[in-house]
């Protein structure tokens, strides 16, 4: 059994999805472990780490996956490399299908057993496979730092003998693991902190962190489904939404959104009128960037400047701490190969969610009904 991960082709990508200690793990089931040359520069990760470990150090993309069982990537590969992988090969990575239907045609061409990691059901025993929590807990910590950098004034209250600073107000919207851990660090760096988020259950958690949890009058249990997520609002319970968020954008320095509904465009929480009414030098960072943003203004990767708001929608905050953010990928997708290999060969169980849910291609075939509407749709 030959695992590898190749070098990641998606712009801007720093992680690599198997770091040196997973090497070690893999190596230790039997497996033989492959990595192109130079996939963990970036994160810090030198061939010669992976080569102490056992893992051998192939140069070229094609030769690799051309003799690899099993290929773990980051992000979907160019749909020109899936075609030198081989027959009957595994691809475990975070593939976003609908967002390239060709690489999906190609994974069926080729006869890929491809897995999206971004699909991993939400069940204890699979947390540790979990790859949107782990990047999302980062990306949550990161985006409270780089609003604490962007902000013209400091977070916490300072008494001195030259006067006293009051603290920076900081609102978080969307309390799931991004905003819970922006919160978290807004806190820590002394802001004082507002969030809201449409699922009644999160107001304990923000409550804990020492935030104030903002009603608004549309949380209920309905807004959430069975799999923990939100379900996007109906079009009158929005309006109201923004009309009491308003007051709170306003009086904050600093807005950090996070809310996102799964295969839905983000809800807009901030209008352009209340960036406008916002005090110059605020700043706002818009996690939603990937799904349209939270903010009217925002723009993916882009920094806008509107009335003298700051905002900013990266897309891809791990790639900014590509050495943790490798650790902790790697760690979810090592967890994922483990439990589908048996004595040295891999045993697909497909009564088994983790699975089932995950996997998009098999056999030459498409697996479950997004992906065959998915190729419907390209073909129409
Ligand atoms: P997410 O990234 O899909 O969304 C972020 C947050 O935005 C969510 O809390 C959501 O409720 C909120 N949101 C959506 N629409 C909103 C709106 N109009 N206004 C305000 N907030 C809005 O969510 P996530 O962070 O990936 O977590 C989703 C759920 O899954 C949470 O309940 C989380 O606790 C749960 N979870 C469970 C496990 C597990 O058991 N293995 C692991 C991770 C997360």
């Amino acid at each position: 059994m030959r695992i590898s991960a190749p070098k990641e082709t998606a712009p801007g990508e720093t992680r690599v999805a198997l770091v040196p200690r997973s090497a070690t793990q893999l190596v230790s089931t039997g497996a033989t472990v492959a990595i192109q040359a130079g996939a963990g520069a970036a994160a810090g990760l030198t061939d010669a780490a992976y080569k102490e470990v056992g893992a051998e150090i192939v140069k070229d993309a094609t030769a690799l996956l051309a003799d690899s069982d099993i290929v773990v990537v980051v992000r979907r590969p160019d749909t020109g490399l899936v075609g030198h992988l081989k027959r009957g090969a595994i691809l475990v990575g975070v593939l976003e299908p609908a967002a390239d239907p060709a690489m999906v045609r190609a994974l069926i061409d080729n006869g890929i057993t491809a897995f999206r990691l971004e699909a991993m059901p939400r069940i204890s025993r699979a947390q540790d496979m979990d790859v949107l929590s782990s990047m999302a807990t980062l990306a949550g910590y990161h985006a409270a730092v780089m609003a604490a950098y962007r902000l013209p004034r400091i977070f916490p209250l300072m008494m001195t003998a030259a006067g006293t600073i009051t603290p920076a107000r900081a609102l978080v919207l969307g309390a799931g693991v991004a905003g819970l851990q922006a919160i978290a660090t807004c806190r820590r760096l002394g802001a004082v902190v507002e969030a809201f988020d449409v699922r009644p259950a999160v107001r304990d958690q923000v409550e804990s962190l020492g935030a104030r949890f903002v009603e608004t009058g549309v949380e209920s249990d309905t807004a959430q489904d069975t799999g923990g997520y939100a379900r996007e609002l109906a079009s009158d319970a929005q309006e109201r939404q923004r009309q009491v968020l308003a007051e709170h954008v306003r009086d904050s320095d600093v807005v950090i959104s996070t809310a996102q509904i799964p295969n839905r465009k983000a809800p807009i929480l901030v209008t352009a009128d209340m960036v406008a009414s916002m005090r110059p030098g605020s700043v706002i960072v818009d996690l939603a960037a990937p799904g349209g943003g939270n903010c009217e203004l925002t723009k993916a990767d882009q920094e806008v400047n509107d009335h003298g708001v700051v905002i900013l929608g990266p897309t891809n905050l791990p790639a900014s701490i590509p050495g943790q953010a490798s650790q902790l990928y790697s760690h979810n997708a090592t967890r994922f190969l483990t439990q589908m290999l048996k004595d040295g060969q891999v045993h697909l169980d497909f009564d088994d969610e983790v699975i089932s849910q995950t996997c998009i291609t098999h056999d030459g075939k498409p697996v479950g009904e997004q992906i065959e509407a998915l190729l419907q749709g390209a073909k129409a």
